[in-house]
């Protein structure tokens, strides 16, 4: 059994270099919606590998392979550049959002292909957003730290990423000044429950309190967006405005 669990594991490996090489990946976009206008802010750019024989793979099974072999460094160097040219097609005030791995951030110049993307693409800074997990932060360096106020300072938004999960210490929101957290999926899936709502609604006023705004996410329900607009949320994205779909 453990002879053919490392076959499969290396059969992935080499399918996932021969996808990058080949460029068989591609980006899908979902919408966001502000709470206030009703109107879309940003699309969240999100990685797709749909496998010539076994069909689509989740990001969810490729991704944690692909940051142990190191290949996730130029495939975020790929979704950035393409996810920035897409955007600047896009009506001025639409952001794009990339989600990075924290493999990025334990190499020297973790900016570097951000700032590149922007350049190439001429799509302005306070156009990007950057998704991060609170893993980034776990072992968070002093240079971690620095890398994130200096990506601030050139304009780009930082938003957590499934806050509420894992070990979210409340300490990262005061150590890292964040513009936006992303309001972990199983919260939203709780409301109508006590406890899920009273979670939901001590983040956003925790967001309002530091001058974050809150996204609440896997939203599926016209009654879930209602909760969310009663307890104080000021974005939402899920599946209820739209699934991730192609650019076009
Ligand atoms: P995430 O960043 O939290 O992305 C949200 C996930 O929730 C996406 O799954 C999205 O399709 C799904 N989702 C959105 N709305 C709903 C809803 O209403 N109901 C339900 N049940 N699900 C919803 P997806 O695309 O499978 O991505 C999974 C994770 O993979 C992402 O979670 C992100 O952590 C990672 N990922 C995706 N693309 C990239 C990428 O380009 N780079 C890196 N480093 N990670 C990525
Ligand atoms: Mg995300
Ligand atoms: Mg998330």
């Amino acid at each position: 059994a453990m002879d053919s669990d490392l076959r499969a594991r290396r059969a992935l490996e080499r399918d996932l270099r021969t996808a990058f090489a080949k460029e068989e990946f591609k980006l899908v976009y979902q919408p966001i919606v502000s709470l206030a206008t009703n109107r879309v802010c940003a699309f969240e750019a999100l990685l797709r590998w749909p496998h010539p024989e076994h069909g689509l793979i989740p990001p969810d099974k490729f991704i944690p392979v692909a940051e142990e072999i190191g290949l996730i460094v130029p495939i975020t160097e790929w979704v950035l550049k393409t996810a920035c040219a897409e955007a600047r097609r896009w009506p001025q005030h639409i952001r794009v959002a990339v989600n990075l791995s924290p493999v990025q951030f334990r190499r020297r110049h973790p900016l570097q292909p951000i700032i590149h993307a922007l350049a190439v693409s001429k799509l302005p800074a306070n156009r990007l957003e950057v998704e991060l997990t609170e893993s980034v932060f776990l072992q968070a360096e002093k240079a971690t730290v620095e890398a994130l106020h200096e990506l601030r300072a050139f304009g780009v938004r930082v938003a957590m990423d499934d806050f509420g999960t894992g070990y979210s210490a409340l300490s990262y929101l005061r150590n890292f000044p964040f513009d936006k957290i992303k309001i972990d999926r199983s919260f939203i899936n709780g409301l109508g429950q006590r406890d899920a709502e009273a979670i939901v609604e001590l983040i956003s006023r925790l967001g309002a309190r530091l001058d974050m705004s809150t996204v609440a996410e896997g939203v599926e329900t016209d009654e879930q967006l209602a909760k969310l607009r009663e307890l104080g949320c000021s974005e939402a994205q899920g599946y209820l405005f739209s699934r991730p779909v192609p650019a076009a």
